[in-house]
């Protein structure tokens, strides 16, 4: 496909993400307006980069469907100020939507040819304040904490409590929390008298593995 049909599909998946209700914010919407998606998948799943599914992207990971990036990134409610956390990088979409959104992200993963894989689409799609840190995210990445907002694109078995410790006091955190083969997409906010939680439905997400630091 050449580079002018892959801009129309892209107009067109963002068309439909907003007739169907999952974009919604003018800025985000102009996020994914600019995102070449084609750029972080496979060569074989090109044609195919703004189908509304997620991609294999080798060693059993996906890149998420977009719907779902739309309702994660519209829930986070991303600040131009904001510092960002995200555990799983994967394809590196994500985090590069959010990039546009916000100042800085800090995504962690766990398998060494994702890191490489992603720095190297991030790099085509021209994102430069994205930073990909190789290693268990799960404790998220004390350095840089505290964050503005963290997301979890991986399935856990309970919110980290780790990842809260992580978070400003005001802060957002979403992760999709549950078995193997369903989670619910939670919401918890940080407040001066504790979390507040809320559950936005069903998803499904590649689990969240440990490893070494
Ligand atoms: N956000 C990604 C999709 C994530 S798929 C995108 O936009 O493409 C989930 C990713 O989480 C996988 O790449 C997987 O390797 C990674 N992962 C699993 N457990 C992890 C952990 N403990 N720390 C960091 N990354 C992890």
């Amino acid at each position: 496909m050449n580079p002018g049909n892959m801009q129309k599909e892209r107009k067109n998946l963002t068309d439909r993400l907003i007739a169907e209700g999952f974009l919604k914010t003018p800025k985000i919407i102009k996020a994914f307006g600019e995102v070449p998606r084609e750029e972080f998948v496979l060569p074989r799943g090109r044609d195919y980069a703004y189908a509304d599914t997620p991609q294999g992207i080798g060693y059993g990971q996906t890149i998420s469907a977009p719907h779902m990036v739309a309702i994660m990134t519209e829930l986070l409610e991303p600040k131009p100020k904001d510092k960002v956390l995200e555990v799983g990088t994967g394809s590196g979409y994500q985090a590069t939507i959010l990039s546009k959104l916000v100042k800085t992200v800090y995504t962690t993963e766990l398998t060494p040819e994702l890191v490489e894989f992603a720095r190297a689409n991030l790099q085509r799609a021209g994102c430069k304040n994205v930073k990909v840190i190789q290693g268990d995210g799960s404790k998220g990445y004390s350095k840089e904490a505290p964050y503005d907002k963290i997301i979890v694109t991986c399935a856990c078995p309970a919110v980290p409590k780790s990842l809260i410790e992580q978070l400003k006091q005001g802060g957002i955190l979403i992760a999709p929390v549950g078995g193997a083969w369903m989670q619910d997409l939670k919401l918890c906010k940080k407040t001066k008298s504790g979390v507040e939680e809320k559950s936005y439905g069903g998803c499904v997400f590649v689990p969240l593995r440990h490893g070494k630091n």
